[in-house]
């Protein structure tokens, strides 16, 4: 099934910022459409480690965040950012007045679709996956964050760009970027059986009496079904986890006591934003 996508690695892309002292900072790939980079259209961004964390919170000014977007200069106001619960809820935002909203209710959700060329549509991540969509007719921008608990997100946010958007999945390119991978994300019996008994036994693995669970195959199956392309997906190589250079969350905290109440925990490692512009 995913032999047939495109995979590339995403810390051997293009530099999309770098530091004084020529670390990058953050990489930019772009969206694949029959196999082959699409040109002209916008791309799949992601800050690394080195940028700091991306932490997003209505109530909570960061200070690293307004300047890492200052540096590509991208307007703040034109980032359009829901702050993350885990869930499978979309948001449309389309033109000032909808942004206005968006904001005034301090919109909670975990993907963001745009069909207008000045908006930044983001998300963080830190394992979690980012996925960014691009409809190459109807020129429509999403990006989405999908954990564990939201996996599914990605088929709404699909029937969102079709059903509200008009567009064909066969226009719809998909790009997987990186999280955390079967190689590091061992699970218990009760998720690994959820896994298997929503999206497929391929989702999880067994190895040495662990259950390893691959979010890239659960959210593969979720867009192949609903008629995206395989020649329209790319998926990047790199584990989170196994990956110095990428925010993990599972590997910054680990070693951390389990009763480290979660607020204090969220700060421990480095969220990562992605995006597209
Ligand atoms: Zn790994």
């Amino acid at each position: 099934m995913s032999a047939s996508v495109i995979n590339f690695s995403a810390l051997q892309s293009e530099p999309l910022l770098k530091d004084k002292d020529g670390t990058v900072l953050a990489v930019a790939f772009p969206f694949i459409k029959d196999g082959k980079p699409l040109e002209g259209a916008p791309l799949c961004c992601l800050s690394l480690k080195a940028a700091g964390s991306m932490r997003f919170r209505w109530n909570e000014p960061n200070e690293t965040r307004g300047n890492f977007f200052k540096s590509l200069g991208v307007d703040y106001d034109s980032v359009v950012a829901p702050e993350l619960i885990h869930s499978k809820t979309v948001f449309c935002v389309d033109n000032a007045d909808e942004l206005a909203v968006f904001r005034a209710l301090r919109s909670e959700g975990d993907a963001v679709l745009s069909v207008n060329p000045a908006y930044v549509p983001a998300v963080t991540v830190a394992d979690c996956v980012p996925i960014y969509l691009y409809a190459s007719e109807k020129k429509v921008i999403g990006m989405v964050h999908s954990g564990w608990k939201g996996t599914g997100i990605i088929k709404e946010a699909v029937e969102r760009l079709v059903n509200f958007y008009k567009c064909t999945p066969s226009e719809i390119c998909a790009v997987i970027g990186p999280h955390i991978k079967d190689c590091c994300y061992s699970v218990d019996a009760e998720r690994a059986a959820y896994f298997r008994e929503r999206f497929s036994e391929g989702c999880v693995t067994e190895a040495d009496g662990a259950f390893m669970l691959s979010l890239e195959r659960a959210n593969l199956k979720l867009l192949l079904d609903i008629g995206v392309r395989h020649e329209n997906i790319a998926v990047a190589a790199e584990c989170t986890s196994c990956t110095k250079e990428l925010g993990s969350h599972r590997r910054e905290t680990a070693g951390l006591p389990d009763d480290m109440p979660i607020e204090e925990r969220s700060r421990l490692f480095t969220v990562m934003t992605a995006f597209i512009k």
